[in-house]
């Protein structure tokens, strides 16, 4: 769970019952409270790129969602849902160290009825066919359900919906909001997984791997269909040997009856250029494997170039997870090897 030594309460968040509560909530806390008149923040400290980018990360915004026009998602969903905004989490090779700026503060919504009663109007502008929203776009969103319970009402709200489906992804463990929500299978929870080493070594502030195992394990007890994203893979020595362990232990742990309900998405580690010199801003002493010569140049689909493994490293990867899972999980599916 996120311990914020922070937050940021929106005006406008008073007015409904949610943003009364945690205003209520963290004034019995011992944290730094601060009111923003409108929704521009301000009173996040630092000077350095590191001091800000920590400072940021330590600090909750509790605020109401005014646009709601959701941005598409493709391809994996149609359109993404905003429930969260940042995350607490401290990956050096994440994501949205390029999109939240320099101080990258994790917001909460306290609308969640008018952002779902949104998502129902873009369910019936689709004429009867089934709609997919994604809920952690933007965010790792299990650490704040405990603050706002979001996951688990949305979770509830497309359990009733025909033609919506519901996904998110986590590195996260706190399921048991999840796991008691009702949810006819129309949300699928996806964990997101590395070696212990990768964890270790890059991800800062998120669970350990066995952590993860079991959480996935308690969703799929609870009968959701899950998937593991298996990202980002690097190639290091003996990361055949790690990632077979990984593996085997999820094999050991996941009922094989249920291995149908489960997918598995691999993701290869890349980088941008753009993203390389935030990191190396933000952690300057990273060992993220980014030396441009050792990989290679791929326009992607956005217009902008990254630099991936070769192709022979590639192949390898591919024929290495394609037997590992086709070992200990031939019943579940693989989405992509890329
Ligand atoms: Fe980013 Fe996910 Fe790590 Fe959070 S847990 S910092 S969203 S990669």
């Amino acid at each position: 769970m996120f311990m914020p030594k922070r937050v940021l309460i929106e005006k406008d968040a008073l007015n409904y019952p949610l943003g009364e509560k945690l205003y209520k909530e963290f004034q019995d806390k011992d944290i730094e409270l601060i009111m923003l008149e409108t929704t521009r923040t301000k009173g996040i400290p630092g000077t350095t790129k590191e001091e800000k980018y920590s400072h940021g990360k330590n600090t909750l915004v509790v605020g109401v969602k005014k646009s709601l026009t959701f941005q598409t998602c493709k391809p994996s969903a149609h359109y993404q849902l905003p429930l969260v905004t940042g995350c607490m989490g401290q990956c050096e090779y994440c994501y949205l160290n390029t999109q939240l700026g320099d101080k990258p503060y994790t917001r909460i919504y306290v609308n969640l009825d008018e952002i779902l009663d949104r998502a129902k109007k873009y369910m019936n502008e689709r004429n009867g066919e089934v709609t997919i929203f994604e809920g952690a776009a933007t965010s790792d969103p299990l650490p704040v359900e405990p603050y706002t319970h979001a996951l688990n009402k949305t979770i509830e709200f497309f359990a009733k919906e025909e033609l919506g489906r519901f996904r998110f992804v986590t590195k996260f463990t706190n399921v048991e909001d999840i796991v008691g929500a009702k949810h006819n299978g129309h949300t699928t929870v996806r964990f997101s997984i590395n070696t212990d080493k990768v964890i270790n070594s890059y991800e800062h502030r998120t669970p350990s791997m066995r952590n993860r195992i079991e959480a996935a394990y308690k969703v799929l007890n609870a009968d959701y269909p899950i998937g593991f994203i298996i990202a980002p893979v690097f190639v290091y020595d003996g990361w055949k040997e790690e990632y077979k362990m990984l593996i085997r232990d999820l094999n050991n742990k996941l009922d094989v009856d249920k291995h149908k309900n489960i997918s598995f998405e691999i993701i290869s580690h890349r980088y941008t250029t753009k993203a390389k010199n935030i990191i190396n801003e933000i952690f300057p002493e990273t060992s993220l494997p980014m030396t441009d010569e050792e990989r290679t140049f791929k326009y992607g689909q956005f217009g902008y170039g990254k630099y991936v493994y070769n192709k022979d490293q590639l192949s390898e990867m591919k024929d290495f997870f394609k037997e590992q899972l086709g070992t200990y999980f031939s019943d579940s599916e693989i989405k992509y090897i890329i």
